[in-house]
Order: structure tokens, then sequence, then C-alpha cells
């Protein structure tokens, strides 16, 4: 009998404190509706589901065929189920790490370094730089997603500088009209501009940035208080990242990048050197498996402000959605296919009326999550299909053909993270 290649997994959960507290969770649903015997404490965080083989969050395997407890282990000597050019260039191991996420308080402003940097600060520094591998990252939204993205235009950030003194305060007059004076220059010198204006508000002595916070608050609040409209400035985000994070010179942040509402479905790709924060919201994730971070506030943690300044695409771009392209072979397929190697997300929105929905086969192993409908999985060597229902996930080996038979005659939506080389 052939080892199976095609398996359940059951997958680790993290209670970060920014996450959704018990049922209210994505992830907490998703786990509950997954395994029967999963109690939810109301009063705990469900921040992220590990769907993958990293070390702090091993996916256990549930199928007693196999000698294996853990992916990671079972890929370690299974490594040709990872496809032979995925074996290769990723060295025998999974190249990605997926995930779900619930977010309910804002997680740190951050941004990856690409391989190059990644190596340089992992060499000097890696009690903060852990490994020496870029991280590039996609959220795909599961329901109304927010979070910040890149620069905004230029002129957007003029606006701001007018409107909210505060934030003029702290950048200066000098950068502020050196910004102004970039517009209609070249690309060079408003990426230059924009880079001195960021750096002196992340270089500003903390007691100045609390003054000013607290005047912005102030401000806001009466004005709200006296049933002013402030979302120009985005009042009411301000106060809501204010609470969360007091005196953190991050809740300015929301002035210099996009802020994106993604829907159901929608993405975003954080490339190396994107600033980027999430801020609400439930989403699939996928990223390169490392664990490099620059953060750049809303965040008690370390903050290598010289490092982040530097390291910054200082391009301003007003739309950060990305796009998946709709499968030619598969009308339910929509691939989100970043400009990296490491990943690819793909969703599969298949109508309840559809008996058998057969997966793509693919040359990489891939992990497949169940977010609605109820199937059984076969493939043309399993002796007995596998039940697979809200929450359930799938270790695919490349290359295996497997066929998804409707349990109950209602929409299927999966999502599939797999390396396209
Ligand atoms: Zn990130």
């Amino acid at each position: 009998m052939a080892a199976p290649r095609v398996f359940p997994l059951s997958c680790a959960v993290q209670h970060y404190a920014w996450g959704k507290m018990g049922s209210r969770s994505e992830v907490a649903q998703l786990l509950a509706s997954s395994d029967p015997g999963a109690a939810i404490s109301e009063d705990k965080p469900y921040a992220e589901l590990w769907m993958g083989s990293h070390p702090r969050g091993d996916a256990k395997i549930l199928d007693d065929r196999i000698s294996q407890k853990t992916l990671g282990q079972w890929i370690a000597e299974n490594q040709d189920c990872l496809g032979s050019k995925v074996k290769d260039m990723f060295h025998g191991k999974l190249p990605f790490l997926f995930k779900v996420l619930s977010v309910e308080t804002a997680l740190s402003i951050q941004a990856h370094p690409n391989k190059e940097l990644a190596e340089k600060l992992h060499l000097q520094a890696p009690q903060h730089y852990p490994d020496a591998n870029h991280k590039p990252e996609m959220a795909v939204a599961l329901t109304s997603f927010q979070g910040l993205c890149g620069f905004r235009p230029v002129e957007e950030i003029l606006t701001f500088l007018t409107k909210v003194p505060e934030f003029q305060f702290l950048i200066g007059d000098k950068a502020a009209t050196q910004l102004k004076q970039s517009m209609g220059g070249d690309s060079r010198s408003m990426a230059s501009a924009l880079q001195s204006c960021f750096s002196h508000l992340m270089k500003s002595e903390k007691k100045v940035v609390v003054e000013q916070l607290n005047l912005l608050v102030k401000r806001i609040s009466q004005q709200v208080a006296a049933g002013n409209n402030m979302e120009d400035i985005y009042g009411e985000l301000l106060l809501q990242l204010h609470q969360q994070y007091p005196g953190d010179i991050g809740c300015f942040a929301i002035y210099f990048l996009n802020l994106l509402t993604l829907k159901p479905g929608e993405a975003m790709f954080l490339e190396a050197n994107v600033p980027h924060a999430y801020l609400k919201g439930d989403c699939v994730e996928c990223m390169a498996c490392s664990d490099n971070t620059v953060r750049a506030g809303l965040t008690p943690k370390f903050i290598d402000v010289p490092t982040l300044c530097e390291m910054l695409s200082y391009t301003p771009t007003k739309d950060r959605l990305f796009l998946p392209a709709q499968s030619q072979e598969d009308p339910y397929l929509y691939i989100y296919d970043p400009p990296v190697p490491d990943f690819t997300v793909m969703k599969m929105q298949v109508p309840g009326s559809v008996a058998e929905y057969k997966v793509l086969a693919v040359d990489s192993a891939s992990i497949l999550l169940v977010v609605q409908g109820r199937v059984t999985a076969s493939t043309p060597t399993t002796q007995t299909p596998i039940p697979l229902q809200r929450g359930g996930v799938l270790f695919i080996g490349a290359n295996e053909r497997v066929s998804l038979k409707l349990a109950v005659p209602s929409d299927l939506l999966l999502f599939r993270a797999c390396c396209l080389l």
C-alpha cells in the first residue's frame, strides 16, 4: 500500500493579544467547526491559525497510517512531495506559511526587508532579525478588512499637512516645504522629499510626539462632541488607534500611508520595503518563511528607526489593491500570483449545484482550507475519502489529483496556498 500523499491537518492557533475574542474570531469559528472537541474560551483572543510546518506551529497530521506526527517531520522525509522545482529551489522545505488572521486591535506598522538586506541585518543583529530570508506577504480578506499599505500620493499627504497642524509640527517646515516643491518634479526628488518628511516624524522626540498627539486627540474629540464630522482627517480612526496605543508615533502614520478597506476576496500584496499595518478584520494570509520584521510604530516592541527610514520604498502609489486572475482551465478558480517565487494563493468559489469539483493538480505541495461548505476528498489512490467541512485543512502532495464531492448542495469557498515556479 502506497503511503498517503494527501491528508488532513490539525493546525496551531496563536492567541496573540491583538486577536478577536472567543467565537467572534474567524480563527475560533474555523477551529470549532472542524474540531467539535475544541472548546472555545470567550475570554481568550484567537489571533492566528498557522497552516504549515513552521517550527513554532508545525501542523499535526490527522492520519493514523502516517508515522510522523507533524507536517514538518513528514516533509523532511518525503521531500519529493514538494514538487521537483520547489524541492530544489527551497532546499527541501515548504517555502510558505499559510494563515488565517482575526484582528481586533491594530498590528504594528512594519516593513520587511528584501533578501539582500535580510542577509545583512541577520548578520549584524541576529537578536532582532532571526533569519536571512525576505518575507513578502499577501492578505486576502475573509470579512471587511482594514489596513494601511504603502505611501499615499504626495497631494494627499500635503492636504493632511495643511489640515493637521500637529502632523505638520512634527515634520517641520523645512521638510514639508521640500515635499511641496517636489510636486511635479521627477520621482527621485519626490521620494527623497518623502523620505525626509517620514524620517523627521520617526525621529521626533517622544515627549513632543505625545504633546502633539494629545493636542490632536483633544481637538478631534471636541469637534466630534460638537457634532462636527472629522472624517476628512480620519478622526474616528485616529481616536481608535490612540486608544489602543496611547502616545504612539504610529498614530500619525495614517496620514502617510494608504488606508484600504478590503471587501471579502480582495487582496493586498506586501512586497519588500513597503510599510504596512493590519488594523481590523479577518483574512487569509500567505508569506514566505521568515520572521524578519522592521517595525515603525503601534507597538511596544523594538523599533529600528535608522534601518526603517533607510529601507522603505518611498514610491507613492494610490491603488494598492492586488487583483486575482480568473483561471483559464477552471471557471471557479481565482489565482493571486504575486511577483515572488515563494507562494501563490488560490481562491475557489464553487456553486452548490456542482456535484464534484476537481482541484487543479500543480507541481507543488499545497495546503487547502475549507472556509465554507462540506465535501469528501479523494484521490485516484485513496482508499477512504476524507470528510472536510468549514475549517478543514488538507495537505496535498505535488501533482496529486484531488477530487471533492459536495456532501451538501451549498456553495463552497476554498483557499489554497502553493508555489507555482
Ligand atoms: Zn508584515
